[in-house]
C-alpha cells in the first residue's frame, strides 16, 4: 500500500514554532507539493521524514510503523535537493550506481541499474564522465536518475528544479512525472512555486508558520476564489 505519515508533529528552533500540530498522509499514486513562503517549515517537514529532523513531538510513519528515530540509512526513501550533492569527482554511472553500492549490491548488477535508468533520462552517452564536467541541468538528471535507481520506497523533493531555467526545467518535471509513473511512490515536493505545485502535484499543501492554511486537488485551488 506504502503510505507516508507526518502525524501530530510539533517543532520549533528556540521560540519560533515551525510545526504545530502538522498532520499529512501521502499516498503511492500521490504527489503532494507543499507550498508555502520562505521559512515557513516545509524543509523542515522533509528532513524529519528524511530522518535529518527529530520532531520534538509526533510521529513520523511508513505503513503504519513508527519511523520517528531510525537512522536515514533505515529508511529507503530517496532525498533530491537543489544542490543535487552529487560527488563532482566521481563519473556517472558511479554517482547513479552508489546508493546501490551501499546497499550492498555487487558492482556489474549496480553499474548495469546505473546505465539502464541513465539511458531513461538520456544520459547514457554520459555515463563514463566525470559528473563534475556536466552542465547544471545534465547533473540534475543524473541526480534523478540516482534518487530512482534503488526503488525507493517514498521520494523527498525539496525545491528540485528551482536552480533550472524554465526549458530544463519542464524537462525535468515531465521526466520526473514519467519515472514516477513506472515506479510509483508516495512523494512529496516542497515548493515555493505556486505554478509548479499546481502543474505536477495530485494534492498541493499550503504551509504558513507551521499549520496548513488550505489542502486540496489543484483543480480545487484554483476554483475557489
Ligand atoms: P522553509 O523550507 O519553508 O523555508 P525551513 O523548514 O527551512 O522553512 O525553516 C523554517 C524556519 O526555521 C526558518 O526560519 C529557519 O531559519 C529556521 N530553522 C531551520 N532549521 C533550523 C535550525 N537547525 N536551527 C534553527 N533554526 C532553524
Ligand atoms: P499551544 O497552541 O497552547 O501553544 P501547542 O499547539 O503548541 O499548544 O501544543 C499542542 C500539544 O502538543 C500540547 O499537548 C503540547 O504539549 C504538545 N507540544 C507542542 N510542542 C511540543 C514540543 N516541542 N515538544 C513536545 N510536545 C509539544
Amino acid at each position: 500500500r506504502n503510505v507516508l505519515e507526518w502525524v501530530d508533529i510539533h517543532h520549533r528552533y528556540g521560540n519560533k514554532t515551525v510545526a504545530h500540530g502538522i498532520n499529512l498522509a501521502v499516498g503511492a499514486s500521490e504527489l503532494v507539493a507543499i507550498l508555502g513562503p520562505s521559512g515557513s517549515g516545509k524543509s523542515t517537514l522533509l528532513k524529519m521524514a528524511a530522518g535529518l529532523v527529530a520532531p520534538q513531538h509526533g510521529q513520523i510513519r511508513f505503513n503504519g510503523a513508527d519511523y520517528t528515530f531510525r537512522q536515514p540509512e533505515q529508511r529507503r526513501f530517496a532525498l533530491m535537493f537543489q544542490d543535487y550533492a552529487l560527488l563532482p569527482h566521481l563519473n556517472v554511472w558511479q554517482n547513479v550506481a552508489f546508493g546501490l553500492r551501499m546497499q550492498g549490491q555487487g558492482k556489474a548488477a549496480a553499474r548495469a541499474a546505473a546505465i539502464n535508468i541513465l539511458a531513461q533520462v538520456g544520459l547514457a552517452a554520459e555515463a563514463e564522465r566525470r559528473t563534475g564536467a556536466l552542465s547544471g541541468g545534465e547533473q540534475q538528471r543524473v541526480a534523478l536518475a540516482r534518487a530512482l535507481v534503488t526503488r525507493p520506497q517514498a521520494l523527498l523533493l525539496d525545491e528540485p528544479f528551482s536552480a533550472l531555467d524554465s526549458h530544463l526545467r519542464s524537462q525535468l518535471q515531465q521526466l520526473t512525472l514519467a519515472l514516477l509513473q513506472q515506479q510509483p511512490c508516495p512523494t512529496v515536493m516542497v515548493t515555493h512555486s505556486p505554478t509548479e505545485a499546481l502543474q505536477l502535484a495530485t494534492r498541493v499543501c499550503l504551509l504558513d508558520h507551521g499549520r496548513w492554511l488550505q489542502q486540496g486537488s489543484p483543480a480545487d485551488l484554483l476554483a475557489k476564489p
